[in-house]
């Protein structure tokens, strides 16, 4: 079977159209549970609303639905660390020059940096211009429950493995990348002991590769359970009320998605926008209905390797350390949702203050892994910081998975924009792959 002949990228769209038909219809015949004390919609542990038992709730949406979004979403999950580890330690050990990898490093952070602090700025500007927050009459519907944050000292420890087991069991994704690195290293200066294993790495990163075209054939069911549970979960009216926070974060975050990225690709490589956006069509969608980067990455680094023609020793190190501290979409959210809930608490803050959130919130993506919800638990730590009540965030949840699944999307192309520019200037990226048209 010629696995790259299938249309998936079509298969994708039609199960997510039928899955947010079949969502909505779904929501009609279900209720979320209300806790009769407090008279608010009960959350799990995810901070997302239960919903009332019934058939449609027990049997479908957390049932079947539940298994065939669930089989998927691992399943791309359970790639993820033995491709990341396999794939940087070939990368790093098809460095010409070792010291190479710092210089990459080095221009790699400060690229994600600096557009995570552009994404917010940006947000913060639009929703001071726009005022979201004002006249906006919403009680909190929701008990959010704040995450835990770890102290930005702590953030820089955990990037070193105290035990390499723990960091691939615990999916640490910094810790992983800093083992798989010195272990590329140590490959290449071991001489003929090295190369034998790498030989080995080589054939298992092939083999990998192609256990994530398979898995990735299970897309169309996964995608097509995950947004019918979405569509029957989401709080409609919710976002009715909240409109204009819900419009603003989409509208900043298609800006820099369509103008940001596009215009630095052009800017700083000459490449085409365009055939960019066209070979990113698949990375996006599983972003989308999978709203975690993380789970993304096999995709990501498939089509930056295979169809954007960055080449390995770039790709296997920048896609998942930019799944994991690359966040610009959710720093867009964090600004607006800043904005939006100093707005509603009828506080002002200063020039300082906005500044002190643009700080933090970049500094905050760094160590947070891309799974769903984790900017909410950012955004507690952004909040505090400037004075700004954590439990607001009740407002904005019922909302908040569309918009993940959106800003998600973002993330994963500013890791691959990025990708490629930084390949680009290496000279790690064949033209020729990125202009050749591919079926998807
Ligand atoms: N879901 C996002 C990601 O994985 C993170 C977030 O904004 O919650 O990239």
């Amino acid at each position: 079977m010629e696995l790259h002949k299938i249309k998936l990228t079509r298969w994708i769209v039609m199960a997510m159209l039928a899955g947010a038909v079949v969502g909505l219809t779904l929501s009609q015949f279900v209720e979320f549970a209300i806790d009769s004390g407090t008279g608010r919609v009960k959350l799990d542990a995810q901070n997302r609303p239960i919903l009332e038992q019934g058939f449609v709730a027990d049997y479908i949406i957390n049932g079947f639905f539940q298994f065939l979004s669930e089989a998927f979403i691992r399943s791309l999950k359970a790639l993820v660390i033995p491709l990341v580890f396999v794939s940087l330690i070939c990368g790093t050990a098809a460095m010409d020059n070792v010291r190479k990898l710092g210089t990459i490093g080095l221009k790699t952070l400060a690229l994600y940096l600096f557009t995570t602090a552009v994404a917010i700025t940006i947000a913060i500007i639009v929703a001071l211009i726009v005022r979201p927050g004002e006249g906006v009459q919403v009680t909190d519907t929701n008990d959010f429950v704040p995450g835990e944050t770890k102290p930005l000292l702590q953030v820089f420890i955990d990037i070193f493995p105290e035990n390499v087991v723990f960091a691939f069991v615990n999916g640490e994704m910094l810790q992983i990348i800093v083992a798989a690195l010195s272990f590329g290293i140590a490959l290449v200066v071991s001489g003929d002991h090295g190369r034998r294993i790498l030989d080995i790495f080589k054939d298992l990163n092939e083999v990998i590769m192609k256990l994530v075209i398979i898995v990735m054939l299970m897309a169309p069911f996964g995608v097509f359970a995950k947004i019918s549970q979405v569509f029957a979960k989401e709080g409609f009216d919710t976002i009715f009320a909240l409109g204009k926070y819900f419009i603003l974060v989409i509208v900043v975050l298609l800006i820099h998605g369509l103008l940001v990225y596009p215009t630095m690709l052009k800017v700083l490589t000459g490449l085409s926008p365009l055939q960019f956006f066209k070979k990113m069509r698949n990375v996006q969608l599983f972003a989308f209905s999978t709203a975690s980067s993380n789970a993304t990455i096999p995709v990501t680094m498939r089509t930056v390797e295979e169809r954007l023609g960055a080449s390995k020793k770039v790709a296997s190190f920048t896609v998942p350390l930019g799944a994991t501290i690359n966040m610009d979409g959710t720093a867009i959210m964090q600004g607006v949702a800043t904005v939006f809930i100093a707005q509603l608490s009828g506080i002002d803050l200063s020039i300082a203050q906005y500044l002190t959130v643009i700080l933090a919130a970049t500094m905050a993506s760094v160590g947070t892994a891309g799974v769903p919800s984790a900017g909410l638990v950012m955004l507690t730590m952004v909040l505090g910081l400037v004075g700004l009540p954590p439990d607001k965030i009740g407002l904005i949840i019922g909302i908040d998975r569309l918009l993940d699944m959106v800003r998600t999307a973002v993330n994963v192309t500013g890791d691959s924009a990025i990708t490629c520019i930084i390949a680009n200037s290496e000279d790690a990226l064949d033209k020729n792959v990125y202009d050749r048209s591919h079926k998807t």
